[in-house]
């Protein structure tokens, strides 16, 4: 038997089971992953709510883990067993000892990054790469608003927009969430509980705004958000931490002046095994150039998956959070 985390009806963190299971055996084009370490993710808890849905309950939980190959379906040739590999994508069932996904979402992982380290930065990492490579390309010398600039993807964010000679003015909830945005290279903070954001965007900008906000909090921040843009800027509306933003009329971006809004996912960018390669390639090296440090704050034992998100949910944590299976 193989211990994970499922849950059988969406609710608060009780819901969550620490149970035991019969291992899975992977079909033809999947792996088998003994994880080492997983990554704990604001999606999880979308996922238990009910805000996104899964598939089918019971359902298991987590997309975000490291470890290595223990069992190959058919036709799999990239993989076998024994390699050291990372993932984010796939089905939900990461929160557990055995993860079986589809091959093509697994990546084999470069030496020198620990299996703790990977499942901390898959995800928010290559979210982060989307965000600020894709989304919008930044140039060197422009200034962005990213909001919960403390947190896992924040903190990535606030260290990849540095090494672009980028000036990240990062939102957080309390000084010492300033601190460790500020020591992870961003150049401005906003404390939101105290401040005005827009008024100081408009000071820091000497009135000029910015050409991109990536806004993770969702409904909270939306508006907020909006008036922070130049004209014609784009609004990265990416999460829901406060609830997802419903109800818009879209004339309000002509009002705000002309802007555009995107919606995207990791999903929408590594949509390919090409992709998701050369989206890997450039995390890894940012981690192995030591131009990215994973700070992860918070470790939990896998059976303390509700502790870890309720810790999360409630904006206690800062930097990324793994959970760690019995080995
Ligand atoms: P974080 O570690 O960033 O935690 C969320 C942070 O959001 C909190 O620490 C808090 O920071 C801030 N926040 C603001 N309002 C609220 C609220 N009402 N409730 C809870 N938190 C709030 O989480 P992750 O790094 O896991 O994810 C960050 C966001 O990015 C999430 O919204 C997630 O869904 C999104 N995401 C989207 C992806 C995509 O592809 N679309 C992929 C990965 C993540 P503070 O106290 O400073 O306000």
């Amino acid at each position: 038997m193989a211990k994970r985390i499922q849950f059988s009806q969406t609710g608060g963190p009780d819901v969550l089971e620490y149970s035991d299971v019969l291992p899975e055996e992977p079909k033809a084009g999947e792996v088998r992953v003994r994880n080492h370490a997983v990554g704990l993710n604001f999606i999880d808890i979308y996922f238990r709510t009910g805000l996104y849905p899964a598939p089918g309950l019971p359902s298991g939980l987590g997309t975000e883990g490291a470890g290595i190959v223990d069992a190959v379906g058919e036709g799999v040739t990239h993989l076998k067993e024994g390699d050291r590999v990372a993932y984010a994508q796939g089905p939900l069932g990461a929160y557990a000892e055995l993860h079986v996904l589809p091959a093509d979402k697994a990546v084999k992982l470069p030496d020198a990054i620990e299996f703790e380290t990977a499942a901390a930065c898959m995800l928010k990492g290559l979210t982060v790469q989307y965000l600020l490579r894709q989304t919008y390309r930044l140039q060197k010398g422009e200034t962005i608003l990213f909001h919960a600039a403390a947190g896992g993807v924040g903190s990535i964010a606030c260290q990849w927009a540095k090494a672009l000679g980028v000036k990240l003015i990062g939102t957080v909830s309390s000084p010492e969430k300033a601190e460790l945005a500020m020591k992870n290279g961003a150049w401005a903070t906003i404390d939101y509980t105290k401040e005005n954001v827009v008024e100081r965007v408009r000071e820091l900008t000497k009135g000029d705004m910015v050409p991109v906000v990536y806004d993770s909090v969702g409904k909270d921040t939306w508006e907020t958000s909006l008036d922070c843009l130049q004209k014609r800027g784009l609004m990265v509306s990416f999460g829901n931490a406060s609830g997802p933003v419903e109800n818009v009329n879209i004339g309000i971006l002509n009002q705000k002046g002309a802007l555009y809004v995107t919606r995207p996912s990791l999903n929408g960018y590594a949509d390919t095994r090409k992709r998701l390669e050369t989206m890997c390639g450039e995390l890894f090296e940012m981690l192995e150039s030591g131009k990215i440090k994973v700070d992860i704050a918070q470790r939990y034992p896998l059976e303390k998956a509700g502790e870890a998100q309720e810790a999360l949910a409630s904006r206690k944590t800062t930097g990324s959070t793994v959970l760690v299976p019995s080995m």
